[in-house]
């Protein structure tokens, strides 16, 4: 008698398998948004990982951000860039740079000599490009190299391109050697415009080589170059250690025109800095360039006007010891976590021990919407409603899935199970989501779903509520035959 329990146990497993196999399959089919996107698009929407480190295979692209992004967990590696990214007013928080892109560029130094120069920051180039309404929270940028190298915030070497209206706030620190290297708010060196955008970044730049005299390059905007600076704001905290020479400014380290010969008359003017830099300068022939504005001018052919700065410069004069942010002897650092709401959400960490202090890790902005439902979804139609977030007033709108129709009752389905009311359950449980805290998290997952729930699989929907009945009994069998058996 056993047996034959264990047999029908195993038969209906089975067959709930065969059942559930096409489904699986089918599941894997729909893809995300990239997949539907034509190339005649102009604008392609990116509201995740994936789609921003998507932009690499099309660095000529035009791309929008449709949501905030948070890259916590991702090494990011720079690459060239040469589209448009409108950030829309949307955040990439803790974008996390690991390491130089691959581009080369020639710089200049004071002297006009030429070194073959890596670069590392969002992107390592940006060259013919435009970003606009961006904003990178809690950018960390890390490179340690043994190359001429320049780091900045959004990218590491401009030229004929334009960032308008960002902001970048976070950490960069370079450790290097070879003659040339420096690190910038925004961009690291080159050429072009910068409009409206605001750094309040903590830059360190560390020469890990007493024995050479290098040239090192420091700024709030820009370490080394000629871009146009109008209407920025800074705030900096800049650490320079330096065994050779040292140029750093509020906004730009050094201000210079390159190649040799040539001409331009720039523009910096409407701009703001707070803050400091500490730096030594270990050399015998010293010039120890370090202001509020620009650390050295080698060019004055420019409009100068309307710039205010509340600048320390904090020159040090010990050699030995790495100028870094936090450097006390016996660090004890307490955590204070700040949930998220209608801001994002981060972790301070303090010193007990002197005082020091400094944010990390943050995360998405969780509003608390009430919701309207504008048009209901039918059938054939999706619906749509709108949030509004109790707290801060700020909207969004959103897709309601189409509601799975019942489907035709079979003879099969008759007696197990109704299927139609699977789905009205489904219907009422999407309608109930959102209401939560976490209104937007469940409805995108939601909206995940329906891509795989559309009306034409209705059938398929029963079919697996039917599945999952079965199975559940086939195990339940199962479990009593073995249960028996052990007694
Ligand atoms: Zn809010
Ligand atoms: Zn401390």
């Amino acid at each position: 008698m056993e047996k034959v329990f264990v047999k029908i146990g195993l038969w209906i497993g089975i067959l709930m398998v065969v059942m559930l196999l096409p489904l699986k399959a089918d599941a894997a089919q729909p893809t995300g948004n990239e997949g539907q996107l034509e190339e005649s698009v102009v604008w392609r929407e990116i509201s995740d990982q994936a789609g921003l480190l998507g932009m690499e295979s099309d660095p000529e692209g035009n791309y929008i951000l449709t949501d905030d992004i948070d890259m916590a967990g991702v090494d990011w590696f720079p690459f060239s860039f040469r589209g448009k990214l409108k950030g829309n007013g949307f955040s990439i928080l803790n974008l996390t740079v690991v390491d130089a892109g691959e581009e080369i560029r020639e710089t200049y130094d004071g002297n006009m000599k030429v070194y073959d120069t890596y670069f590392g920051g969002l992107f390592d180039t940006l060259e013919g490009g435009w970003v606009s309404d961006l904003q990178l929270v809690n950018l960390r940028v890390k490179v340690e190299t043994d190359h001429p190298c320049f780091l900045g915030g959004i990218a590491g070497y401009m030229e004929n391109s334009s960032i308008e209206n960002c902001s970048v706030q976070g950490c960069l620190e370079l450790r290097a050697h070879d003659r040339m290297f420096g690190v910038g708010g925004m961009i690291g060196y080159g050429c072009g415009s910068i409009l409206e955008t605001t750094a309040d970044v903590t830059l360190v730049c560390i020469d890990t080589d007493a024995a050479t005299r290098d040239e090192q390059f420091m700024g709030g905007v820009c370490a080394a170059g000629y871009p146009d600076i109008k209407g920025c704001s800074v705030q900096i905290a800049g650490y320079d250690s330096d065994h050779g020479y040292v140029h750093d400014g509020g906004l730009v380290g050094m201000y210079m025109f390159y190649p040799k010969g040539t001409k331009y008359r720039g523009t910096i003017t409407d701009n703001r800095v707070t803050g400091k830099i500490t730096f030594f300068e270990d050399n015998k022939n010293r010039r120890a360039y370090c202001n509020g504005f620009i650390g050295e001018i080698m060019n004055w052919d420019f409009e100068n006007g309307r710039n205010k700065d509340e600048f320390v410069r904090d020159e040090v004069f010990q050699y030995d010891t790495d100028l870094l942010p936090h450097s006390c002897d016996a660090p004890v650092m307490r955590e204070e976590v700040t949930a998220p709401g209608c801001e994002f959400g981060f972790t301070t960490y303090v010193c007990e021990t002197c005082g020091y202090r400094e944010t990390d890790h943050y995360t998405l902005k969780n509003h608390d919407y009430v919701w309207t439902v504008l048009r209901e979804a039918t059938e054939e139609a999706e619906g749509e409603r709108q949030g509004v977030c109790k707290d801060c007033g700020v909207q969004t709108v959103e897709a309601i899935p189409k509601v799975i129709p019942e489907p035709e009752e079979t003879e099969s389905a008759g007696e197990l199970a109704e299927p139609g009311q699977i789905t009205q359950d489904g219907a009422e449980a999407w309608n109930s989501f959102g209401a939560g805290e976490d209104g937007t998290a469940q409805s995108t997952a939601l909206a995940e779903e329906k891509k795989i729930w559309t009306a034409p699989e209705i059938g398929r929907g029963a079919t697996l509520g039917i599945a999952i009945l079965v199975a559940i009994v086939a195990l339940a069998i199962v479990w009593c035959i073995g249960h028996q058996k052990k007694r």
